[in-house]
């Protein structure tokens, strides 16, 4: 059986607000596996932040467990939640949040403060990091002269810096146009492939949702009972093995090498 990484249990989350409650999330019970890409669509309002809010133990739930990578982080005292905040979870939203100081290169290595890392290895990760989402041309360059989508690009790579258990994706391409929206859900997609980066992306966007390996549905703090099938994994089968060419389902030879498929 696959590895799970990350499990919720009954998850439930009610705030308070003034003399109000207002129930967020309703017995909630995720299971995701070492290597998946899970999308979690949904519309605004329907509980995506704070799901995501629980499972990067950025908030604690009402009632339930979350477990990350064998431990129940509802039972861990908050100064002890920092440090499992800072290895085994990555963090992408959709407004960036880069530091606007600091260049390509240093929000890459920020998260690396503070660990065993010397300067240079330091340096080293973030330049790897920085060639795998395709920005080695941007590593001195600063918030005001990268594009949304280099931002996105950034933050992805400063995700993955300390090599997280699960990277937590809250509406990545929100604030994308369509296109550039794609090209970081393909990204996150090879990553997943190259590196098995394990992923949960929330989104009311249902073309971006789809493009994940699992889609699962929110509706009103409840995760509903049915489930689909991405073209994540599809995608990867459709690919010509001889010259590695996306291909048509029903193609016999590929249309660039020409081989029989
Ligand atoms: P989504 O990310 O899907 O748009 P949210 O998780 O942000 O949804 O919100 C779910 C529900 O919880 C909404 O009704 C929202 O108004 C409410 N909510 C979110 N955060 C708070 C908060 N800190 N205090 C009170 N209510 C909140
Ligand atoms: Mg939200």
């Amino acid at each position: 059986m696959s590895e799970l990484v990350l499990e919720t249990q009954k998850l439930d989350k009610v705030y308070k607000l003034g003399g109000r409650q207002v129930r967020a999330l309703s017995d909630v019970n995720l299971q995701v596996k070492k290597g998946d890409f899970i999308s979690i669509m949904g519309p605004s309002g329907c509980g995506k932040t704070t799901l995501l809010n629980m499972l990067g133990c950025l908030d604690k739930p009402t009632y339930g467990k979350v477990v990350l990578d064998g431990v129940d982080i509802t039972k861990v005292p908050e100064k002890r939640l920092f440090k499992i905040r800072k290895y085994k979870v990555g963090f992408v939203f959709q407004t960036f949040n880069l530091m606007p100081y600091l260049n390509a290169i240093e929000n890459v290595e920020l998260p690396m403060e503070g660990t065993k890392k010397s300067g240079d290895e330091k340096k080293k990760r973030a330049r790897e990091l920085l060639k795998m989402v395709g920005l080695s041309e941007r590593e001195e360059h600063r918030q005001h002269r990268l594009s949304a989508g280099e931002q996105q690009r950034v933050a992805i790579a400063r995700a993955l810096a300390n090599n997280p258990a699960i990277v937590l994706a809250d509406e990545p391409t929100g604030n994308l146009d369509s296109k550039t929206g794609s090209e970081i859900v393909r990204l996150l997609g090879q990553l997943n492939i190259d590196q098995r980066t394990t992923i949960v992306m929330v989104t009311h966007d249902g073309h971006m949702a789809a493009r994940a390996g699992r889609m699962l549905f929110l509706s009103d703090g409840r995760l509903l009972a049915k489930e689909k099938q991405g073209t994540h994994l599809l995608k990867k089968e459709l690919i010509c093995p001889y010259c590695g060419r996306e291909i048509q389902p029903d193609d016999t030879f590929c249309p660039r090498c020409g081989k029989r498929l």
